[in-house]
């Protein structure tokens, strides 16, 4: 039997309508909509798909999306002083760096300066801290995709074995605190796993498995435990084409729920941003 898809696209779109109406509602009251600033710095051709893809989003739910383009040469000064700025600018609700950053940069020490009631993205340090002790207003927007992509396949997490290849600070330690907090049984794959020959091992044990390694078909298909449900957060270029980390066509057939690259997680993290964005703008007393 074929899995079921898990369509990304599909729920974006629900969040998307919901948001729309939701920000009506609060401009009627408040007079204001949210805006959201994006900054980046340098001129990377890798950004304009995220940039692209953020601004039609922005723009399909209602939200005022500025870029703010700093030269590749700024100072740690110059970026600073410009969050700074977005900090204390009351028509920014939100505040999204662009990533990479260039090299010489010290993204921990540049997000910590993103204010914690705008950080979109959940980077800053306190906001991650309120990840671990799940209190939190925002959650990184990859990691609330990938919940919400579970969540579609209706499957009770409670006491399942859950396994995430990737240990990154923005996608695999994130969805580690939030499937611990459904009471999954939780493991966490990194490259040294793989080094020493585990990955196997564990990946065959996943009634979950997310697989967030950036490695295209790194996952075999016929590794996938019978019936798992399957989420492929990997965005790699093959050729001309976007690829996963899960080999899809012979995963399909073992799963019970996949989802595919392009089309999964990718729409809706975009769509997740923008609902943090919303959630922030009320936070700051945006509700009439
Ligand atoms: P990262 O490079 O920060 O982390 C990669 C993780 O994978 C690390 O923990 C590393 O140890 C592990 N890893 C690398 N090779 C491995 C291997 N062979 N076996 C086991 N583990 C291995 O990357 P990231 O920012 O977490 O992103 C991971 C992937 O997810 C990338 O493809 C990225 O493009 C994609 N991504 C997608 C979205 C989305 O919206 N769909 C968002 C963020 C990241």
């Amino acid at each position: 039997m074929s899995a079921i898809i898990l369509d990304g696209k599909l729920k974006a779109n629900e969040i998307k309508r919901n948001l729309r109406q939701e920000i009506g509602r609060l401009k009627a009251l408040s007079g204001r909509i949210p805006r959201l600033a994006a900054l980046q710095v340098g001129d990377e051709t890798s950004f304009s798909v995220y940039v692209n893809s953020q601004k039609k989003a922005a723009y399909e739910i209602g939200i005022d999306y500025r870029l703010v383009k700093l030269p590749s040469d700024c100072t740690e000064k110059c970026l600073l002083d410009n969050i700074l700025s977005l900090n204390n600018d009351k028509g920014v609700s939100g505040i999204i760096l662009q990533s990479p950053l260039p090299a010489a940069f010290d993204i921990v020490k540049i997000s910590s300066f993103i204010s914690s009631n705008k950080d979109v993205e959940g980077v800053n340090p306190e906001n991650k801290g309120k990840l671990l002790l799940n209190s939190y207003k925002v959650v990184p927007p990859t990691a609330s995709a990938v919940m919400e992509l579970i969540g579609l396949s209706g499957i009770s997490l409670k006491g399942r074995e859950a396994v995430i290849i990737g240990h990154s600070g923005i996608v695999g330690k994130p969805i580690a605190m939030l499937l611990l907090d459904k009471l999954c049984t939780v493991t966490v794959c990194h490259i040294e796993t793989h080094k020493r020959g585990n990955l196997l091992e564990h990946i065959k044990r996943a009634e979950v498995l997310i697989a967030s390694a950036g490695k295209p078909n790194l996952v075999k298909g016929e590794w996938i435990r019978e019936n798992a449900v399957v989420i492929d957060v990997g965005i790699n270029r093959v050729e001309d084409k976007i690829v996963g980390d899960v080999e899809f066509g012979k995963a399909l057939l073992r799963a019970s729920y996949i989802s595919p690259v392009p089309g999964g997680v990718g729409p809706l993290t975009t769509t997740i941003l923008m609902r943090n964005c919303v959630e922030l703008f009320k936070n700051q007393g945006n509700t009439g």
